[in-house]
């Protein structure tokens, strides 16, 4: 058997425990290990004069003990200090032996390791790694910066530097084992280094990488590592969607199709914009083909996708089959339950509403329905997709706000529905507009609509950006604001992602702005309350019994209240561009001047600056989201929800944005001229246990 498919148990020093740890990473076989890549390096490659220490730095120091004594003050602790000829530095230990006390005996001579801080007498270092230099050729210095991996409870650096050590020796010693799959003309054309010496460098970097090349990404072994790992997505979901296209699926055409559809769009109170005609001639055309459609249509905020949806779901009804359509949250898919169940009154379907909150018989008789066919439309959240939703004929699936939704549970949809060799088609709607080079990647499995038209008659909003200081300013406004009849949105943000605490930072400004606003009805809408309970205080905003609504997040997709037409959002600069537009997004809905107020928490970052500046200059997702790209630097990770969720070991799309242009190539030419290579390369970065490889 190849090396790199044996099992990691076969590493000299991994026992069962190590093995169930490393299991718990996804590293399996040898190969996992190997392309189980560093996040951060240290660097004990060369001692820094005490003196010159300030704190953020994370460094290797030399020197004598001066005293060392135990601390009672606050938390007890162990306290030693230490001297070189240039200054001194505090070591302190909260967890200490009195070996330890001993062994640090003053006038003996160590070296330690740590992050430095500002202590209670200047610098020190908490809890660092020591050792005591015993004899003059001690070894203190490292030759290579030291990789700093991903870990897991329970394993150790050391655990793990060990088992990447004897595993890359090993293939030092036959070079031919880490098969360079990118062909060699590509390699040649960027400039980059085989993979072995890849993998090399970036275990163990030689002197002439510095740590700053290794956190910008300039080190061009690893940019040649990002960009394996970019194609080897890229490829998985092409294969993915090649072979989705060669299941069967249901065609929808029909003589009376046409009369129908026609019918349906003369019902409508409104005429569809072009670009919503281009989209839903794109729709019909994939569903005449036998083969299941997989199509994104990505549209700004309020540019009428639901409605494109609804036609489509028209088109599976005619031809007899049904339609699921998920909503990431309840509120959204409760939305879509009035919507479709309006549009599609009088065309003989019964639109269904599948939530967590139906239970017992009524679910039962439900879930009957669906089983049975009688059910036409059936709307819910990703409940939809469990075990116990039986479908009768599901023809299509809808998405909507996919960038909610992972990759995975995108693939794993597919799978719903599949009857025999049939499977339906699917409709994935996003009003995240992302820049193109990173849909390539993303969405290499779908194609791809776009609705770059908004309905006639919207005015853009108008964006400013306040201190939070001027607090007062905007009290006064939202009171002139509902003076002339108009609703406000004022939305709470929080950078933990707990739930909990969203909802109780919203009660309190609720209760704030309550008595702030003595003759404004507020109201208060959370992801915490019960769906029932949200649905009346939407219901009650909809129908102006409430003036200001104060939310979380939760209103950020969907809701559709044309009179709201100012939104104040609390602390922008902690979410993302995309995600601002979207929830800015809930205003404008109207023929009337809408504005939304961005009132941050001084002081303003310079980069948080400029990406609130895009959004006051543009109204335009696609143009935000390029221009976020570009803002964002080396390292900031894009936020999950923004990319849809996949994981990289090593490429991060922000830094390595400039390689996606030549991975859509790459990936081209791998399928015409190296198909044998796609396999091995998904299996190298994907692991062999990923959905894609199943779908
Ligand atoms: P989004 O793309 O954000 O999901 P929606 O589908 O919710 O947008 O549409 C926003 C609003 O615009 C809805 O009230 C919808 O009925 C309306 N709308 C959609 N298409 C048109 C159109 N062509 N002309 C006028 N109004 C439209
Ligand atoms: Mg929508």
């Amino acid at each position: 058997m190849n090396y790199l498919n044996q099992p990691v148990g076969k590493l000299s020093g991994i026992g069962a425990q190590t093995l169930s740890r490393l299991e718990k990473l996804g590293i399996r076989v040898i190969q996992d290990l190997i392309f189980h890549l560093p996040l951060r390096y240290e660097d004990r490659t060369r001692i820094y004069p005490i003196g010159s220490l300030m704190a953020g730095m994370t460094v290797l120091v030399c020197g004598r003990v001066e005293f060392i004594d135990v601390l009672p003050r606050g938390r007890k602790s162990l306290i030693c200090r230490i001297r070189d000829d240039t200054g001194f530095i505090s070591l302190r230990f909260f967890h200490f032996s009195a070996n330890q006390h001993n062994t640090l005996k003053p006038g003996t001579l160590i070296s330690c390791f740590a992050e430095v801080r500002h202590g209670f007498a200047g610098l020190e270092m908490v809890h660092p790694e020591y050792q005591v230099i015993a004899s003059p050729d001690t070894h203190i210095t490292e030759t290579r910066l030291t990789p700093v991996y991903p870990l897991t409870e329970g394993l150790s650096q050391t655990t793990l530097r060990k088992a990447v050590k004897q595993a890359l020796s090993h293939c030092a010693s036959e070079p031919k084992l880490l098969v360079d799959w990118i062909p060699e003309a590509i390699l040649k054309k960027y400039h980059y280094p085989s993979l072995a010496e890849a993998i090399q460098t970036l275990h163990a970097p030689d002197e002439s990488v510095t740590i700053e090349a290794l956190q910008n990404g300039s080190v061009p072994a690893l940019k040649r590592l990002a960009f394996e790992e970019l194609l080897a997505h890229h490829l998985s979901l092409k294969t993915s969607r090649n072979k989705t296209k060669a299941w069967q699926a249901p065609v929808f055409e029909g003589s009376s199709a046409k009369t129908i559809t026609e019918q349906f769009l003369n019902s409508l109170p409104f005429k569809l914009t072009r670009a919503q005609q281009r989209v839903i001639a794109e729709i019909e055309a994939d569903c005449r083909l036998q083969h299941p459609m997989m199509r994104l249509v990505q549209g700004d905020v309020g540019s009428g996708k639901t409605i494109v949806s609804a036609y489509a779901a028209l088109l599976a009804l005619t031809a007899g089959y049904q339609v699921a359509v998920m909503a990431p949250t309840e509120l959204l898919a409760e939305q879509h339950n009035r919507n479709f169940s309006a549009w599609l009154e009088g065309f003989q379907t019964n639109v269904v509403f599948l939530t967590g909150q139906i239970k017992g018989n009524a679910r039962k008789a439900l879930l009957q329905g669906i089983v049975e066919g009688s059910a036409g439309i059936i709307i819910g959240t990703h409940a939809l997709f469990q075990e116990s939703v039986n479908f009768h004929r599901l023809g299509l699936v809808i998405i909507d706000e996919q960038h909610r939704f992972g990759v995975h549970q995108r693939l794993a949809l597919r799978e719903k529905g599949q009857q025999g060799n049939t499977r339906p088609h699917q409709l994935v709607m996003t009003a995240t507009p992302i820049p193109r080079t990173l849909a390539m990647l993303q969405y290499s499995d779908l194609d791809i609509s776009i609705i770059d038209e908004l309905p006639p008659g919207r005015k853009p909003i108008v964006t400013s950006v306040i201190p939070a200081e001027r607090r007062a300013e905007v009290i006064d406004r939202i009171n002139s604001w509902v003076d002339k009849k108009r609703q406000v949105y004022w939305v709470c943000t929080l950078i933990e992602e707990s739930e909990v605490l969203q909802c109780e930072a919203a009660e309190k400004t609720a209760d704030y702005l309550t008595q702030a606003l003595p003759n404004v009805r507020v109201a208060l809408i959370h992801g915490r309350m019960k769906s029932t309970d949200k649905e009346v205080v939407m219901q009650a905003f909809k129908n102006h019994r409430i003036d200001l609504l104060v939310a979380t997040t939760v209103i950020e997709v969907g809701v559709d209240v044309p009179n709201a037409g100012l939104m104040i959002i609390e602390n922008p600069e902690r979410l993302g561009l995309s995600q601002l537009h979207q929830l800015r997004g809930r205003v404008g809905r109207g023929k009337d001047d809408s504005y939304c107020l961005l009132m941050y928490q001084s002081p303003l970052s310079d980069i948080a600056r400029q990406r609130l500046g895009i959004l006051r200059d543009s109204n335009d997702g696609f143009v935000i989201a390029e221009k976020d790209l570009e803002l964002r630097g080396p390292g900031e990770v894009m936020g999950t929800r923004q990319t849809g969720a996949v994981n990289f070991k090593i490429a991060d799309l922000a830094r390595d944005a400039d390689l996606l242009e030549a991975i859509q190539q790459t990936g081209e030419q791998i399928f015409n001229q190296a198909p044998q290579a796609i396999q091995p390369l998904c299996d190298r970065w994907l692991g062999t246990s990923t959905v894609y490889a199943e779908v």
